[in-house]
């Protein structure tokens, strides 16, 4: 078997190819011109000697993503991308434009960490597919060249809100972040990395316990049990006491406020005495709240009119009193908002 270049850090790279001749300097160059360029550094570049170069060349193979789709939205210009890596399944990225500041647009992009997904959160298409496969940390990695290769402005963030629970893999996901920030390759900052989770709570503890520097949002949308467990199933084995729990040790051990996802469901999470319950649930721990409006093509689901909307907020600010963000989920004529991404595939309704 070749060894997959995108799928290793430097070091772990070096290590692999020091027989080779490859020293802690020559990594680092071979890494940046495989994530950058895509190549194997031309020869007898930085040092590299013709022979070392072709030991690497051949002990290693550098995998790529095949392009099923892309797709860009002509109202918003966010971009959607199908994939397919190593097996037939596909796979979802989003390119999402930050175009607000003239003198630094850049993209965001969204990445799926599974091809499916297992959890089935009611109101997400992903959910309603099932889950097919875990992807390895370079289809992962390869998502964002593809999309950088491709892009007028440079790819500055990456969140992992495409298909799949980032924390149901989570050696790739970690592996994935850290070949993402290395300094000689992409050079992703950590803070501009977004973990986001249903909330697996032992992976959320080893998450804790590694410190990784990348950003972690839970998507609570409920503080009752009972509710969130009609709307997320995960509830079943990881309790929304359970969850809490090891987010304040979260807080205690990273000194971070917790980021919750809420998707606004018209009619069901959205009354006063839902923020009076997550106010109840979250005393003492320091939060901020995400308000994502449900995107369901099924109808099932319909985001919050605008007064369902201001009213809940009002009571958010009144039990709440943490910070409130309403996210913008682009790309709905596209299929690439939250919630949506099926590759392709009509979601059962
Ligand atoms: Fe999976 Fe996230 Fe969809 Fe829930 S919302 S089913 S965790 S992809």
């Amino acid at each position: 078997m070749p060894i997959l270049l995108k799928n290793l850090t430097a070091d772990q790279l070096q290590a692999r190819l020091a027989p080779a001749g490859v020293t802690p300097r020559l990594a680092r160059l071979l890494q940046a011109a495989v994530l950058r360029r895509g190549a194997l550094p031309a020869a007898a570049a930085n040092g590299f000697s013709t022979r070392v170069l072709n030991r690497v060349r051949a002990l290693t193979a550098i995998p790529v993503l095949t392009l099923v789709e892309q797709v860009v939205s002509p109202t918003d210009g966010f971009a959607r991308y199908v994939f397919r890596g190593d097996g037939p399944e596909l796979f979802e990225a989003v390119r999402i434009p930050l175009l607000h500041r003239p003198d630094d647009p850049k993209f965001v992009v969204c990445v799926s960490s599974q091809a499916g997904c297992a959890l089935g959160c009611v109101f997400c298409a992903t959910g309603r597919m099932g889950f097919q496969r875990n992807l390895a940390a370079w289809e992962i990695v390869d998502q964002v060249i593809r999309i950088q290769a491709g892009a007028p402005h440079p790819v500055r963030g990456v969140v992992f809100m495409g298909m799949g629970e980032p924390l149901l893999n989570y050696d790739a996901v970690m592996l994935a972040v850290r070949i993402l920030s290395e300094p000689c390759g992409l050079a992703i900052a950590g803070k501009a990395i977004t973990l986001s989770t249903a909330g697996i709570v032992p992976a959320l503890r080893r998450f804790t316990a590694e410190r990784l520097a990348c950003r972690l949002v839970v998507s609570l949308n409920s503080a009752d049990p009972r509710q969130r467990r009609a709307l997320m199933p995960v509830e079943a084995a990881h309790p929304t006491a359970e969850l809490l729990t090891a987010l304040r040790e979260y807080h205690a051990a990273t000194g971070r406020r917790v980021t919750l996802a809420w998707t606004m469901l018209s009619g069901i999470n959205m009354r006063a005495q839902d923020a009076r319950a997550l106010a109840e649930l979250t005393r003492g721990l320091p939060v901020k709240l995400d308000l994502i409006a449900v995107n369901d093509p099924t109808g099932r689901f319909r985001p919050p009119p605008p007064g369902e909307l201001s009213a809940f907020r009002d009571a958010l600010r009144a039990h709440l009193g943490a910070p409130i963000a309403r996210r913008y989920s682009g790309g709905q004529d596209i299929q690439a908002a939250c919630g949506m991404l099926t590759a392709g595939r009509r979601p059962a309704v």
